[in-house]
């Protein structure tokens, strides 16, 4: 079974209307009927998506493998061809996916879903080709399928939970970045690393962002209860999606005010990607939230394509020098020289500055003798309950 589906067809049919790409699509037919044999089946699935069903191709998966290709790249090479729409030319590719089956084991149904799936493998790897069906790629569609419901139902039922890691400033602990953990009833924990691009992609990051926010200005109300913690700060990931969707400032807004916490304790870290993808609409979220007293931290600094002019602009605090660099900052000088120019960057442009991933005591000292005085990191602690991490501010901040 072979999916073809036209690439940029609604351009076509947005720029230069309806019956030009009716026009198209008749061409289109021709040219395919004229590559195929007459006991082939062709059809025209709706929109600008045809079948095709070659039978016969030998006795074994492998053999009719290959011959499917043969034609499948005799197709795509005569659509490629300039066609005559109206009197001007016109070129077009297309995006075929393929699965090879035998007998009736799977249903059409089946059948469709899967060369559906390679249609859309050969249109991420760039249009104009064609790709297999694989049974891992389903593998891995229905895990991601699976993990996908699974959240939904772990926000329901309260698996997830924030740890906290202390952020530290000439040795005392002003704060803490607030990292998701989910705790899965059947695999354990599983790892943000995993589940939160997963979440972006589903739109799921959406209720699962705001639980995190609202879940920090609770604690932030709590600790201003407290004298050993009052003081303290707690940071925020934001993830593009969340950022960029209408009601982000809204939604900070009523979690602070629902918890009654001060928005001076409130810091978001935000990525570079994030910064750029609307500059215009970002620098007035940041605004708006700035006059709450938020603080905007600048996450993974230098792993980016951050343009200087942009971070000159956008009302930033705090840049945070990615951990890539702090790992290897003793033994490649390289590094060392990017956590330095950071510094140096963030002083001039009057922004503070924070290493992550310290790990080492050469590290931290590496760090403060280059004018680095913040920082987190396993050298003092990893992300901990929150019971701990109040514990490590009461036994670290007394000490001092
Ligand atoms: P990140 O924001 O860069 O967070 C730092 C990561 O480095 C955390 O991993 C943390 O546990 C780890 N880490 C901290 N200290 C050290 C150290 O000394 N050495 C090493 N090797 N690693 C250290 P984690 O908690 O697995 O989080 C991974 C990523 O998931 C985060 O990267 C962040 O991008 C994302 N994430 C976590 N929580 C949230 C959340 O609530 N919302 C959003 N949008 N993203 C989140
Ligand atoms: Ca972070
Ligand atoms: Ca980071």
């Amino acid at each position: 079974m072979l999916l073809l589906d036209l690439d940029n067809f609604k351009t076509l049919n947005e720029t230069r209307g309806h019956e030009r790409g009716d026009a198209l699509l008749l061409q289109v037919a021709k040219r395919l009927r004229d590559c195929l044999h007459e006991d082939d089946t062709v059809a025209r699935q709706g929109g600008d998506e045809f079948v095709v069903v070659l039978e016969d191709l030998g006795d074994n998966p492998e053999e009719a493998a290959a011959r499917s290709e043969e034609a499948g790249q005799k197709i795509l090479s005569a659509l490629r061809a300039p066609y005559e729409v109206d009197g001007e030319a016109h070129h077009s590719s297309l995006s075929m996916g393929i699965s090879v089956f035998s007998g009736l084991r799977e249903t059409v149904d089946e059948l469709l879903q899967r060369t559906d799936l390679a249609m859309y493998q050969a249109k991420s790897a760039g249009r104009d080709t064609l790709r297999f069906y694989d049974p891992q790629m389903q593998a891995a569609v229905s895990a991601r399928a699976a993990m996908e419901l699974d959240m939904r139902a772990g926000l329901a039922q309260s698996q997830f939970e924030l740890y906290y890691q202390p952020q530290i400033e000439h040795g005392r602990i002003t704060g803490a970045e607030a990292l998701l953990r989910w705790r899965h009833p059947s695999n354990g924990f599983i790892s943000p690393a995993q589940f939160i691009p997963l979440a972006e992609e589903s739109g799921l990051i959406l209720p699962l962002g705001e639980w995190v926010l609202k879940s920090a200005c609770e604690r932030l109300a709590l600790w201003a209860q407290q004298p050993g913690l009052a003081a303290l700060s707690l940071a925020v990931n934001v993830s593009p999606r969340q950022f960029h969707q209408t009601g982000f400032v809204p939604q900070v807004l009523a979690a602070l005010a629902g918890a009654g916490a001060d928005g001076h304790r409130l810091k978001l870290e935000l990525t570079e990607g994030l910064l750029l993808e609307d500059v215009e609409d970002t620098i007035e979220k940041m605004g708006q939230l700035r006059a709450y007293g938020l603080g905007f931290s600048l996450d993974d600094f230098g792993t980016g394509y951050s343009s200087l002019a942009y971070l000159k602009r956008l009302p930033l605090d705090q840049l945070k020098i990615d951990q890539g660099f702090v790992r290897d900052v003793l033994t490649d000088p390289n590094d060392a020289a990017i956590a330095r120019t950071v510094v140096a960057l963030a002083t001039s442009l009057g922004l503070r500055v924070i290493a992550e991933g310290v790990e080492t005591e050469a590290q931290r000292e590496f760090l403060a003798r280059n004018h680095c005085h913040a920082w987190q990191g396993y050298l003092l602690s990893p992300p901990v309950p929150v019971a701990e991490f109040e514990a490590l501010v009461q036994r670290t901040n007394t000490a001092h």
